[in-house]
């Protein structure tokens, strides 16, 4: 054994670090309680899996895996640049979004900074922030929601980045395209600010705009989407940032060279073409909405309203406590107490079946059956 501790050698950010912890996977619940019919409503996943162009590309791309991938990932970019009628360096490709926001973090962020961010907001933006060993200046949220004004009142000259989901993840809430118009004007142009749109194809409240179409007034802006959720392909861990050439030119510096592999590539370009899947995604997740709502309404439990494919429930009892209760009647549910929101659970909006047997499951739980 050696006497030299590989812990206490890590770069100081990184030994505090723990792991994003994600949701349950099915098998794991399979190998420890037996059970053979499982619901997976943790993570966010499209309920709908992938569309069948997508599919065809990965099976068609298949017998080229022997090669690299395209390193600049040429055909997905020009398809992106003409879906979102931007040029092509204003896009940075990653493995899944969550790689864009490390590398925002990692090419700006340095021990000296601060990074500000809400209370109750996804749980990468902590995680990147301490692994660069800078500070979190994390503002209260208000509602729920982000506190724009809070966040403008925490930059100071330290501050280098701002997270901002839109919507948010696990809460669901959302902002206007006024308040974050007036937000952006108050931030200074060395400030990045990046808006992650993860859930943005679902969204269908009044005053929500994609802030895509903004990249011209704000240069220090960052727009991240993903290709996890309404696409269908969480598996294959695509995602990318919109943003300033010269901002892109700085994280395609600092990316891997092949840091998207040759099927999600090919899944991706398939999958941006394919318009139909994603409408019945986001109408699945429409009536699904429907359909949750109206059971916590019916039960009186407190729910978040949510523009995401999930939603935020008050429990009676710990969440942690219904977390464990439902897996024990083979569905998996959110615990988010790591956002600072012990009371609550998160459950991703499923298909119609696998809503009714949560419905169920959940009533059984809290003894109202
Ligand atoms: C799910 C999610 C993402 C997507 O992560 P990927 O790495 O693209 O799978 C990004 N941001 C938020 C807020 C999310 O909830």
């Amino acid at each position: 054994m050696s006497g030299c501790d590989y812990v206490a050698l890590a770069a100081e950010g990184v030994r505090a670090l723990r792991p994003y912890k994600p949701g349950k996977p099915m098998e794991e619940l399979q190998r420890e309680l037996g059970l053979d019919s499982i619901i997976k409503l943790a993570s966010n996943e499209s309920p709908l899996g992938p569309g069948s162009a997508a599919m065809a590309a990965v099976a068609g791309c298949a017998a080229g895996i022997s090669r690299y991938p395209d390193g600049n990932g040429f055909a997905l970019k020009q398809a992106l640049a003409s879906f979102h009628g931007v040029p092509s360096d204003a896009l940075t490709l990653g493995n899944g979004s969550n790689d864009v926001l490390e590398l925002v973090t990692r090419a700006y962020v340095t021990p000296d900074n601060e990074v500000v961010f809400s209370e109750h907001a996804f749980a990468v933006y902590p995680l990147v922030t301490q692994a660069a060993g800078a500070r979190a200046v994390v503002t209260p949220a208000r509602c729920f929601g982000h506190d724009l004004d809070a966040m403008a009142k925490a930059i100071n000259e330290r501050t280098r980045l701002v997270f901002i989901a839109n919507p948010n993840n696990p809460t669901g809430t959302w902002l206007r395209a006024g308040e974050m118009d007036s937000f952006m004007a108050s931030v200074p142009e060395s400030v990045l600010v990046v808006v992650d749109e993860a859930y943005f194809e679902y969204v269908d409240k009044p005053g929500y705009e994609s802030f895509v179409g903004c990249l011209d007034r704000y240069p220090n802006l960052v727009v991240t989407r993903t290709y996890s959720k309404a696409y269908g392909l969480a598996g294959l861990r695509v995602g990318y940032a919109v943003s300033s050439a010269a901002i892109a030119d700085v994280l395609n510096r600092v990316r891997q060279p092949f840091n998207v592999n040759t099927i999600a590539l090919a899944a991706a370009e398939a999958a941006l073409e394919d318009a139909d899947h994603v409408r019945r995604s986001v109408e699945v997740n429409r009536s699904g909405m429907r359909q949750l709502t109206a059971a916590f309404d019916a039960l009186s439990i407190e729910h978040i309203p949510s523009a995401g494919n999930f939603i935020a429930a008050r429990m009676p009892r710990p969440g942690s406590e219904i977390f464990q209760a439902l897996l024990r009647e083979g569905i998996i549910v959110r615990p988010v107490a790591e956002y600072g929101m012990p009371d609550f659970i998160r459950v991703t909006v499923g298909l119609e079946h696998e809503n009714a047997r949560f419905i169920e499951a959940l009533e059984k739980v809290l003894g109202n059956r």
